[in-house]
This record gives structure tokens, C-alpha cells and sequence, in this order.
């Protein structure tokens, strides 16, 4: 593609970002592109699957009149090749094709050259991007991939406009369809039925949810409290900078002053306000629409004044979220939404209060997820489309188990999921006879279930359901819920709870395992590559302060208990290992003498999650007493997938069969070396992969507490025989929906099927 064309590419999209509607996105879309390629016709169809048409939505040479009226059948007409083909058709005749058809509204016959590329998002077409010219010629082949980089673009935006309704806009104008269905990852499983509740970020303007207002007077006086406070602010701001900037590069704050003029900003706000608009909404409409007019200049200067613009608007939404104290109380019906919601955010508030969590960002095993599913919240991730800020306060079911989430769902849907609510209610109570039996398959074989942990509620929940010992210490969460570092003493009485909650059991704990998805708010890494960046051990390596903090802690926690095993994150190569040792044995022998005390020296182990370590199995068993597999990041690198990316979601399995080979060998490679190995990855907790473990010879399984009865259950229910039989036929398939299936066939014939149903077989409203 040439400069130029990228160039025109970014100012295209850039305009299409601060567009404030679809139509508007759409007409600046023809009429740059119709520019750009000197082409007499652009035009823009979307597929409207209600009427199984596609509407004629925009265009530039096509009769105006014909837009919005004019629609072509499925299979109809060259877009309808384009649609049905889902690939370019670039013709230098088209009215010589058998596929043409004659539309006399638009006065198409005179054009003899098309080009129709399809607008595709998440495998689907959506629309039909056509560019048309009388004279006959091919399109090149640059003009092809400029409009496959443009429909690419388009195909994020028609998208979002389907999910906020406005792709309605030709029938019921700006309307949230009183019913829709949403689609993302189930990440803990779960029925909730209740109200949203925006959990958004502060100073976010892009994240106001709509709200009505109250009280329209009060409104207006916190609008008038925070304007004052932002003038206050860049007065002072201006005074500061008075000697470290020049007169002119201080213009900026003058500016700013203007815009605050009661006239000026503040009046379009209040008139938002008196329209009902409660305070921060009315700012971000007012903001929102002074950018998209600042956007389409042609002067460089005010197009580059976005940003001020935009910058000031986040100063006094700041203001206001500030003045707010009008902050929503959960009930227990709260489902929090969000377009990403932080571990730290979420344990701060009063989590049995929420109902569940939905997010657009996000997926299944991202670290709030798995503090989720420890509390036991049902939650749903990767929900791209929802739209968050038409959301407050809406009727929402949310079916975790199936990643679905209904808003404004109807009567007979409520009834139904209130009907499998109980259901699963039962069934949770009978899971509970479990709590106290050992998980023993039918043919004598003893499988130890550890939980894993990180916060207080997992260790009582995994006292209760009878875990053996604890698998997997996830150290960084405690060092989540601080405003900094926690210093050694403040450690050691964490780690106290957990060892003494499992006095004369095992205690695995991992050392602090930050970086990618799993940040600080102290401490953020921000990286272009962060799952293969600066994480686990890399990170504590080089910060051989921090990681001695907490070996010191860990040490002096176990005084006297002994049951401290240390666990090593992320492991590449042998050299971390042989570094992290030799620091740990020097904390060792200096706790010792500092304490006067003989402390026994703890089991220590590696993950196993980097595949590089799949293939060292000799050589790291030369140097540590146990291995754990992390199968979450295995899953994640094996396969290249990123776990917390909602669009690849559906490559990140662990039944692949890659992972499945991959662990049957390693099992048999610690195995031949003597070496304990283990499982503290979601694939423990599941019970069909928890069979499938066992069978290859894991005799630890290490899980969420609220896992636990569930995998209990399954084992005294599958023969060690079966299971083997299970694992050699699964290993020969190639397909891990295949590999799931089959072995949910089993579970249901053999009257397992409530720990492999998806809760739910709806019939859709
Ligand atoms: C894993 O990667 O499987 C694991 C247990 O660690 P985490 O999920 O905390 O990265
Ligand atoms: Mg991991």
C-alpha cells in the first residue's frame, strides 16, 4: 500500500473513531474512499439478517434517494455474490456478468467496473463494501487491499452498532432492543439473575454509562462545583508552569479557560442536563460531539486540539466522579459489568454482595476470573459487543455456564432461569456429601485433590471441602489487595494463615508471579509482548530484594509447621533454577541464625508452563524435589494462544491434543526420575480433563475450592480402567471439541451428565 493510501487509511479510520453514529461512520466512510480511488460510485450494503437483505446504507454516485430504501435478496446481484462467495469480486464488465442485476432507483447500469469486497467480523459477513466505475478497467490489486484494510476497520464498528441497536437506525432510530442475547467465554459457571451495575473506571469518559438524572437542580450545582474546581486547577497550573514554559506554549491554558466560559462548554452541558441527563453523561455527549466536529477539519491545528479537548473533559468528569457520592450500593442482585474489571477492584468491593460479573474484556483464565470462580461468582468474559454505557441499572440474566447474557430478557425466560437456578441449588447440596469423602475411584485408586489459593475465603472453603493440602499458593494476590510492596513482616503473617490452616499438610507456595494479565497497581509493567515479557521468575530474578522478602517470609511463616514447599514461576531455563537456589539457600541459612531457630528446608519446585521445560525434564530433576504443572500458561504457549484474548478463545483449549501428549510424556518423564508431579492449572478443576489426568498417572490434582466436590464425585464414580481407556482412545483424536464430546458421552452414560451439562437447554425466547 502506498504512503498515500496509508495515509488517507488513518485519517479514515481516525474520523470513524470520533464519529458519534453509525450512518455517520458509514457516510464518512464512501465518501473518503470514492476520493481517494477517484472512483465514480462507493457504496456500502449491510446485511440486515432480520429480512435476509442487504440494505443500501450509504453511498457516494448512487442516486441519495436510494439509500436506505434500496436492498438486494442474499444470493441476489453481484453484492450478493460478494456476500455469498465471502471474497473479493473485482470485475472490469459487470453488467456482462450472469450474476448482475439491474436496480433502476440507483441508475447502476452505466457503471461497468466493480470491485465489492465483503465486510467480515468473527467469520460472518455483515456487509458489502462496492466500488464502481464507468470506466471499464480491473481494479488493482493495492485497491484491493486498501479496501480489505478498510472493511476490516468497518467491520469493528458495524459490529459494536449491532450490539447498542443503532444498526436499526433505518427502523426504530437509537432504540436498545428491548430483548438481546450477548455471547462471550464462560468463566465460572453459574445463573444470576439481577440488575447491572457499570463498575467503570474513574476519569474514563469513554465509560459514562447514560443515566437519567434524579434531580436535575443538583445536577447542575455538582456540575457548577466541579467546573470551579477545574478553573482552580489550571489557574494553578498556569502558575506553575509559568518559569518552565513559554508564553505561547501556555496559550494551551487560556484555552481551556475559554472553554470553560459559562457560554461556552458549560452552557451545552447544563442544556444536556436540563434534558435529563445526569452530570457526567451530559459531559461526555458535549465532549463527545466537539471532538467529532474537531476531527473532520482540514486545518492540522484544531484537529490536534482532540486531545485538549478530550483532556479536559476527563478533568472535570474527574471532578464530578469526585463530587459523587452518590456512588450505587450493591444489592444482592448486582451484576457487575465492565469493560475490564481488575482483581484489585474487584475484592475491594463486598463480593458477596455480587451476583455476577460480565465483562467485554477479558477471558476465561485471566487472574479475575479465577478469584472469581474462587468466590464463586458467575462470570462471564469476552463479551465484546455488550454495550456497557446503555447498560445501568438494566434486567439482566446471566448464564455463566454458556457464556451468555440476556438484557430486558422476557417473562417466560425469567421463569426458566429461576426453574434451573433451583436445580442447580440441588445439586450443589448434594455435592456437599462430598465434602467429606476421599476421592477414591471405584477400582482403589487414590487421587489427593490440593485447592488452590490466594485469598482467605479459599483456604476455610478448602478446609471445608476436605482439600489434602494446598497446590497452589498464588502469592501475588495479597500483594494485589496493597497500595505497595508488602514488607517482610506484613508477609510472614500472611503466609502464617495459610501454612497454619493447613498445619501438617503440604502448603505449595508460588513465588510472586507479576507481569502480563497479573499487574500491581504499584507497579504496572506495561510491554508490548507482556505473556512473553517480564513475568515470574524473570521478574524476581532481577529483583533479588523482593524475591528475598519473601523466601525471608515464607521461612519465618513455617517455623515450627514445616509443611512450606516454595514453587518457582515461569521457568525457562535451568540457570533461573540454579539462581533462585543459590538465593535460597543463602535466606535459609540467614533466617536460621537470625531466628536462632532449625527451620526444616522446604520442598522446592518449578511450573511447568514454558514448553522449554517439557524438554529439561532430566536436567531440572537434578535440581529440584518436585514439578507442578501450570497448565493455564502451558495451554497458553503450547498452543500460542493468549489466554485472555476473547477473539482467540475458542484455540485455547486443553484438550487439545498437543496438550494431552504433551503431559502424558511428561508424567512418564518425572515418573522415570522419581519426581513428584502435580496439576494447579483450571484443567485440574474440570472434571472431564481431571479424569484424563489421572488416567495419564497425576496423583495430585490441585484446584479452585470450588472445584473440589465435583472432581471428588467424579472419581469415585470413573474406574481407573475406564479412565485409561478414555485417555488411550482420546489420545488418538485430533480435534479437541472431538476429545470433549466423547468424553462427555461417557459422563452422561454413565450417569454423570449434571457435572457436564451446561446448566441449560433454553429454548431461546
Ligand atoms: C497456570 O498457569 O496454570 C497457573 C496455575 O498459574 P496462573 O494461572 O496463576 O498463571
Ligand atoms: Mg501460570
Amino acid at each position: 500500500m502506498s504512503n498515500m493510501q496509508l495515509e488517507t487509511l488513518r485519517r479514515i479510520v481516525q474520523e470513524i473513531n470520533a464519529s458519534t453514529s453509525l450512518h455517520e461512520s458509514l457516510d464518512i466512510m464512501v465518501n473518503h474512499v470514492a476520493e481517494a480511488m477517484h472512483v465514480d460510485v462507493c457504496s456500502i450494503y449491510l446485511l440486515d439478517e432480520r429480512n435476509h437483505r442487504y440494505l443500501l446504507m450509504a453511498s457516494k454516485g448512487l442516486n441519495p434517494e436510494a439509500v436506505g430504501h434500496v436492498s438486494l435478496q442474499l444470493g441476489e446481484g453481484l453484492v450478493g455474490l460478494v456476500g455469498q462467495r465471502e471474497e473479493i469480486v473485482n470485475l472490469d464488465n459487470a453488467p456482462k456478468h450472469e450474476r448482475f442485476l439491474y436496480l433502476p432507483e440507483t441508475g447502476e447500469e452505466i457503471y461497468n467496473s466493480f470491485l465489492g469486497v465483503p465486510v467480515m467480523y468473527r467469520r460472518k459477513v455483515m456487509g458489502v463494501l462496492v466500488v464502481q466505475n464507468k470506466e471499464s478497467q480491473d481494479f488493482s490489486e493495492a485497491a484491493e487491499s486498501f479496501l480489505v484494510t478498510l472493511c476490516a476497520q468497518l467491520s469493528g464498528v458495524i459490529a459494536h452498532a449491532h450490539a447498542v441497536g443503532n444498526i436499526d437506525v433505518f427502523r426504530k432510530p437509537n432504540n436498545l432492543p428491548a430483548y438481546k442475547t450477548f455471547q462471550g467465554v464462560s468463566g465460572s459457571g453459574g445463573i444470576a439473575l439481577g440488575r447491572a451495575v457499570i463498575l467503570y473506571p474513574p476519569a474514563d469518559l469513554g465509560a459514562v454509562p447514560d443515566r437519567e438524572a434524579d434531580d436535575i437542580s443538583e445536577e447542575l450545582q455538582l456540575l457548577d462545583t466541579a467546573l470551579d474546581s477545574v478553573r482552580e486547577e489550571i489557574k494553578h497550573l498556569d502558575d506553575k508552569m509559568q518559569h518552565a514554559l513559554m508564553a505561547e506554549e501556555r496559550a494551551l491554558f487560556s484555552v481551556f479557560l475559554r472553554m470553560l466560559d459559562e457560554n461556552a462548554l458549560p452552557a451545552e452541558i447544563k442544556e444536556q442536563i436540563r434534558e435529563g441527563n445526569w452530570a457526567q453523561g451530559a459531559v461526555r455527549i458535549v465532549i463527545d460531539n466537539h471532538v467529532a466536529r474537531f476531527a473532520q477539519m482540514e486545518d492540522d491545528y484544531l484537529r490536534e486540539r482532540v486531545a485538549d479537548l478530550k483532556d479536559l473533559g476527563r478533568r472535570i468528569l474527574a471532578r464530578l466522579q469526585v463530587e459523587d457520592a452518590n456512588h450505587r450500593e450493591l444489592t444482592d442482585e448486582s451484576i457487575l459489568i465492565g469493560e475490564e474489571i481488575s482483581t484489585a477492584a474487584l475484592v475491594e468491593l463486598p463480593v458477596d454482595k455480587i451476583a455476577a460479573i460480565v465483562t467485554s474484556e477479558g477471558a476465561m483464565n485471566s487472574h479475575m476470573v479465577i478469584v472469581a470462580r474462587a468466590l464463586g461468582i458467575p462470570t462471564v468474559v469476552g463479551v465484546t459487543e455488550l454495550p456497557i454505557n446503555t447498560l445501568d441499572d438494566v434486567e439482566m440474566i446471566v448464564d455463566a455456564h454458556q457464556g451468555r447474557v440476556f438484557i430486558n430478557p422476557p417473562r417466560r425466560l425469567r421463569t426458566r432461569y429461576k426453574e434451573i437456578q433451583k436445580e442447580e441449588e440441588q445439586i450443589a447440596k448434594d455435592l456437599r456429601q462430598y465434602e467429606t469423602k476421599d476421592a477414591i475411584t471405584p477400582d482403589g485408586v487414590a487421587v489427593r485433590l490440593f485447592v488452590n489459593t490466594g485469598l482467605m475465603i479459599d483456604v476455610v472453603r478448602g478446609v471445608q471441602r476436605g482439600a489434602k493440602g494446598v497446590g497452589l499458593y498464588r502469592s501475588e494476590i495479597p500483594f494485589m489487595l496493597r497500595d505497595r510492596f508488602p514488607g517482610e513482616e506484613e508477609q510472614r503473617a500472611i503466609y502464617r494463615q495459610q501454612l497454619s490452616h493447613f498445619a501438617n499438610k503440604p502448603v505449595v507456595m508460588r513465588t510472586l508471579d507479576i507481569g502480563a494479565d497479573k499487574d500491581l497497581p504499584y507497579f504496572s509493567i506495561e510491554e508490548d509482548n507482556s505473556a512473553l515479557g517480564w513475568r515470574g521468575i524473570r521478574f524476581t530474578l532481577d529483583h533479588p530484594e523482593i524475591f528475598s522478602s519473601q523466601i525471608r517470609a515464607m521461612l519465618k511463616a513455617s517455623i515450627g509447621l514445616n509443611n512450606l514447599h516454595i514453587l518457582l514461576p515461569m521457568v525457562t531455563s535451568v540457570s533461573e533454577v540454579e539462581e533462585a537456589l543459590y538465593l535460597l539457600e543463602r535466606d535459609w541459612v540467614a533466617v536460621q541464625e537470625e531466628e536462632q531457630v532449625k527451620i526444616t528446608k522446604p520442598k522446592i519446585g518449578i511450573m511447568v508452563e514454558v514448553p522449554s521445560v517439557l524438554y529439561q525434564i532430566d536436567e531440572f530433576s537434578e535440581l529440584v524435589d518436585f514439578f507442578s504443572v501450570g497448565s493455564n500458561d502451558l495451554t497458553q504457549y503450547l498452543l500460542a494462544v493468549d489466554r485472555n484474548n476473547p477473539r482467540v478463545a475458542s484455540v485455547y483449549s486443553h484438550l487439545h491434543p498437543a496438550i494431552l501428549r504433551a503431559l502424558s510424556r511428561l508424567v512418564q518423564d518425572c515418573h522415570r526420575h522419581n519426581k513428584p508431579i502435580s496439576i494447579c492449572g483450571e484443567m485440574a478443576g474440570d472434571p472431564i480433563s481431571a479424569i484424563l489426568l489421572m488416567a495419564m498417572g497425576f496423583n495430585t490434582l490441585s484446584m479452585s475450592s470450588s472445584n473440589i466436590l465435583r472432581v471428588r464425585k467424579a472419581i469415585c464414580h470413573v474406574p481407573m480402567s475406564d479412565a485409561q481407556e478414555l485417555l488411550a482412545h482420546v489420545l488418538k483424536l485430533d480435534n479437541p471439541l472431538v476429545v470433549k464430546s466423547w468424553l462427555e458421552r461417557y459422563f452422561r452414560t454413565h450417569g454423570l451428565g449434571d457435572m457436564v451439562k451446561s446448566a441449560t437447554r433454553i429454548v431461546s425466547a
